[in-house]
């Protein structure tokens, strides 16, 4: 059962992928069919299995040697291990957390690739209430919301520019499904990742903090829910 929720997990994050490409483009998720970003040439079906087709390949296009980069199959890898903590029994749950992590995964994908927020896709981060425990305690929560806000508010005065408006919307839904002290952990190890991404990288221009708020996200809820 677990590699079946795993091979799950794994396809789902690759088509994921896929929208989170094309859909700023515009281009049909349907078709055509995907090609090597370097020699533009039709990518064949043993080459689109999740993980393997990465690994079969070596890292590089059968056609061109051109280097493939390994965030997709990182993604792949990460989502087919979530899975393996899905609510297989309980058939509200699971849709719940699979429009979750899907949703997530998407504004991760987008921010990252195009610098484009979809704010809309916070919406498909509410199923989240069904699967956080902490999501149900509505008097505290309201507490934290407002706490952190404040918080921000006074942060940002203080900096310029650091943050966009969609880490601000993320970081507080984080909050209403996980509480203060796990949201704090988030901002905490998600801005250690981003700034050890820009040491190593000698990134100059704006990164996208979204993918390292979801990271953040995944360490924290992996620490607190299924350890
Ligand atoms: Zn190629």
């Amino acid at each position: 059962m677990s590699i079946i929720a795993f091979l799950y997990g794994t396809v789902l994050a690759s088509f994921i992928t896929l929208c989170a490409d094309r859909i700023p483009k515009h281009v049909s998720i349907l078709y055509p069919r995907s090609r090597c970003d370097n020699c533009q040439v039709q990518l064949r079906y043993w080459q689109l299995i999740p993980i393997f087709g990465y690994l079969f390949q070596l890292g590089h296009c059968k056609n061109c040697h051109h280097h493939i980069s390994p965030i997709s199959t990182c993604v792949e890898l990460i989502i087919g291990l979530i899975a393996l903590h899905a609510p297989l029994n309980h058939p509200l749950q699971l849709i719940c957390f699979i429009l979750f992590y899907g949703f997530l995964l998407f504004i991760s994908l987008t921010d990252l690739s195009h610098q484009f927020f979809y704010s809309t896709g916070l919406l498909g981060l509410l199923p989240g209430i069904f699967i956080f425990e902490s999501a149900k305690r509505w008097e505290w929560q309201l507490g934290c919301v407002m706490i952190t806000t404040l918080l921000f508010l006074l942060l940002l005065a203080h900096l310029t520019n650091g943050l966009g408006s969609g880490d601000i919307e993320l970081i507080l839904i984080f909050e209403i499904l996980l509480g203060f002290e796990q949201t704090m952990w988030i901002i905490c190890i998600s801005s250690l990742l981003a700034l050890f991404t820009i040491l190593l990288t000698r990134h100059q221009s704006r990164i996208p903090f979204v993918p390292f708020l979801s990271l953040g996200f995944l360490i924290v809820t992996q620490i607190f829910y299924y350890m």
